[in-house]
């Protein structure tokens, strides 16, 4: 898809203040720094139209952005970060599991990881959460610019191990470097709100 429009709507906490339109939807989410509003910008041809974040963990808001009239990109604050209290951490937890476990405009979810480490605890805890609400994942490893091309196997076979990767799913490697796997991830999301 060729973004010509994209705009933030609104930043919701809780349900009420979710966009009342039937427009599917796109979540994405990942820890903190993996390269997730560098992702959102490569697709939508912006260069900082969602925040790369200063201060990680930050934002405790889900940010629908309206994309080209047809859908949204529901922006889930970064997981993982330190700092972030336990009652800070479960009020994230519940936001997060309200959205995805009644939102029926959610289509899909975009789950970043860094194609450098195996995943987190939380990596493998929302995979496999998404996985028992079955709800379809397109798995984004981020930074491939950072490996040698050499080790971009390797890398997606420990991922995809330790995360019990479901084969229905899409695993995509990406760079917003490079801009390596832009077409692919446009296309799984097209696929998805079809
Ligand atoms: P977020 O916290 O998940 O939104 O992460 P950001 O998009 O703000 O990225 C965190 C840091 O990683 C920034 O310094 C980015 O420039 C860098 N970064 C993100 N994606 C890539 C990538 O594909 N390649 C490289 N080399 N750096 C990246």
């Amino acid at each position: 898809m060729k973004v010509h429009n994209a705009e933030i709507v609104i930043s919701a906490v809780s349900p009420k203040q979710y966009p009342e339109t039937d427009l599917p939807e796109i979540a994405l989410a990942g820890r903190s720094n993996v390269g997730k509003s560098s992702f959102i910008n490569t697709l939508i041809d912006r260069k900082n139209l969602a925040r790369t974040s200063g201060k990680p963990g930050k934002t405790q808001t889900l940010n629908f952005y309206l994309i080209e009239n047809a859908l949204h990109f529901v922006d889930v604050p970064g997981y993982g970060y330190a700092k972030v209290s336990k009652t800070e951490r479960a009020k994230w937890g519940e936001m997060i599991e309200t959205y995805i476990t009644s939102r029926k405009q959610l289509r899909a979810v975009v789950s970043l990881v860094d194609v450098r480490h195996d995943p987190s605890k939380e990596d493998i805890q929302m995979y496999e959460f998404l996985k028992y609400y079955d709800i379809p994942v397109i798995v984004v490893a981020t930074k491939a610019d950072k490996i040698p091309r050499g080790k971009w196997n390797k890398h997606t076979s420990a991922i995809k191990k330790k995360l019990d990767f479901d084969p229905s799913d899409t695993f995509i490697l990406f760079s917003s470097e490079t801009k390596q796997g832009k077409e692919e991830a446009w296309q799984a999301i097209e696929a998805a709100i079809k």
